[in-house]
Parts: C-alpha cells; structure tokens; sequence
C-alpha cells in the first residue's frame, strides 16, 4: 500500500473534493450578500475526470474521500458519480458535507449509491435565526434530512456549528443537549476569515472555541472520546450519559497543521494543499488530456474489437 507523504513528513491520507461553486444557500460567514458570478460551466471539472483524479490519488496512498462545494446536492448526477466513486479499489472511506436541503430526497440513494457519512451544517435551532444565517433556508429540510441521513444509515453524523458571537452563542446548550437525546456528533466550528465582505464583518463575530469550552465545562462533565471516523481537527467530548458527542475545531486559534492529513481539489481543478495559503496547483488540463487519451484507446479497441 502507497503511502502519500509530505515534506513536512505528515501523511496525507485525505482528499476533499468540491464538485460545484454553486449553492442554494448563501451562509453569511460564508458568501457576500453581493452578486457574483459561478465559474462557467465548462471549467467545472466533469465526473469522469474527477474519478480519474480520485483514483490517481488513491493510487498515491489517498483512503478517505469528503465530496463538498458549494452544495454538492445541487449537482445534477451525483448519485451516479458517488457509484463510480465506490468502484475504486482501496477508496476505503466516502463522506459527503450538505447543508442538508436535498438530503431528505437524496438519503437513500447515496447510501445504496456507496457514501458511507454525512456532515451536516447547522448553525441555528431556530426557524427565522437559520433563515437569516443561510438567507433563506429552511430549517425544517435540514432537521427532515438529518431525520433521513439517520434512517438511511449514513452514519455517524457530524453536525457542523460555525459559532458567531451575537448570533448563535446563545444556541450552544441547546446544540449541547441534543447529543443527550440523539446520537449526533456536534463539531462547534471557529468562524474563519473568507472573501471580503465576511472578513469585514469578522472581528465583532469571532468567538474561541476555547471560550464556548471553558463556559460547557462549568456545567457539564465532558469526557475526552475518540470516534472512529476522526481522523480530522476535531477533539470529541461526551456528556455523561450523553448518546452523542461535542467536538471542537479550533480552525484560528490553535492551527492543527502538525497534524494535518488532508489536501483539496476545487470544483475548477486546482489542488489546493493548505487551507490558510493561497497556493494552488492548476492539474485540469493534465486531466482533461488524459481522459481524452482513454477514450479515444477505449474507442479504438472498441472499433477493432
Ligand atoms: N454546502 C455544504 C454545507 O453547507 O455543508 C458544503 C460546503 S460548506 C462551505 C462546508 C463547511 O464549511 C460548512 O460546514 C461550513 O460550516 C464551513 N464554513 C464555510 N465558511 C466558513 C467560515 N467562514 N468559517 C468556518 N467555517 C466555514
């Protein structure tokens, strides 16, 4: 088994992949209120030349897999692209990060489609609250895709909580006590500096995870666990006689990269191999080629034959 190791010796084990720029929501630690405009269709990488990556990688010593955008639900095929996916030798592991809208009608076929998990963003438990921090979203699909992901064993189930001082910090027990009565694993996320309307707005929103820590540690006895599908930034906590788990992602105020496993391909074809710097290494046209080149052997062969 190929191992892919970094200069820095750090394994890299973890490849996430955006399959589309675009998303039914725009979260407001995410996406400016302002129009802007979606990469054109015919830069966005097609499944099949994902796939050739994605096995590329996994040849390299990639096991674990995160399909992410924008909101890969808005991607029309993805079911189909989730089984070729399933199909690569090795790939041991397929997760996928939602906002949950399309889950409730998409469940089922993913799991039999082969994706193993889902994350789930959810920032608010509050109906007119979650519809201000997505602008627009409906907190009823997200709770009804959950319910879905549940039933279609899509398991476990990361929530994630982006925290914002002001807005949901308030909300933090009631996350907390959901994972007494469901078997949740909620990730309080720090709000990170993205695009520069979000960032204008950073500074008066930023609250620690450490912060949110130290106030739950006053009023509930958070006992260190380990999950099997952590193999990311994470640190998980239960309550006592919890049936979930919290989990904090310390994104600013303690950078993980000693520990870091991960690399990401953009829905353009760029890989990128940090999050916090800007350097990205363009390998669509490398791709694009080579799929090409396949085809048109699996064309000869096909016309010999
Ligand atoms: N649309 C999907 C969703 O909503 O889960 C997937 C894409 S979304 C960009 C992936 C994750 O990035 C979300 O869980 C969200 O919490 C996180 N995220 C986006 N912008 C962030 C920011 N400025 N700070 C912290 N987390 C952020």
């Amino acid at each position: 088994m190929n191992k892919l190791i970094d200069n820095f010796g750090r394994e890299i084990s973890y490849l996430r992949v955006s399959i589309t720029d675009r998303c039914n929501y725009r979260c407001i630690y995410c996406q400016s209120e302002k129009e802007f405009e979606f990469i054109p269709h015919q830069e966005i990488l097609r499944f099949e030349e994902i796939v050739e990556i994605v096995q590329e990688a996994v040849n390299l010593g990639i096991t674990k897999v995160r399909i992410t955008g924008g909101e890969p639900l808005v991607r029309k095929g993805v079911v189909d692209f989730i089984k070729k996916l399933r199909e690569i030798k090795k790939l041991e592991d397929i997760s996928l990060t939602t906002n949950g809208f399309f889950l409730s009608e998409y469940a089922e076929k993913l799991k039999d489609a082969g994706l193993n998990r889902v994350n789930i963003s959810l920032d608010s438990l509050q109906e007119e609250k979650y519809k201000k921090i997505t602008r627009g979203g409906s907190l009823k699909k997200a709770l009804k895709g959950i319910n879905s992901a549940f039933k279609a064993r899509l398991l476990p189930i990361k929530i994630n909580t982006v925290v914002m001082k002001g807005i949901n910090d308030d909300e933090v027990d009631d996350f907390v006590n959901l994972t007494l009565r469901r078997p949740l694993n909620i990730r309080f996320i720090e709000f990170m500096p993205s695009g520069e309307e979000v960032i204008n707005e950073f500074e008066n929103k930023f609250i620690s995870v450490q912060e949110i820590k130290e106030k739950l540690i006053k009023k509930y006895l958070l006992n260190p666990i380990k999950i099997s599908t952590a193999n990311g930034p994470a640190k998980y906590f239960q309550i006592e006689g919890g049936k979930g788990t919290v989990g904090f992602i310390t994104a600013l105020s303690q950078h993980f990269c000693k520990t870091c496993n991960r690399i990401r391909l953009t829905s353009e074809g760029k890989l990128r191999p940090c999050l916090f710097s800007n350097k990205e290494i363009d390998i669509k046209k490398a791709i694009r080629e080579l799929v090409r080149d396949k085809r048109r052997i699996s064309q000869k062969k096909n016309y010999k034959g």
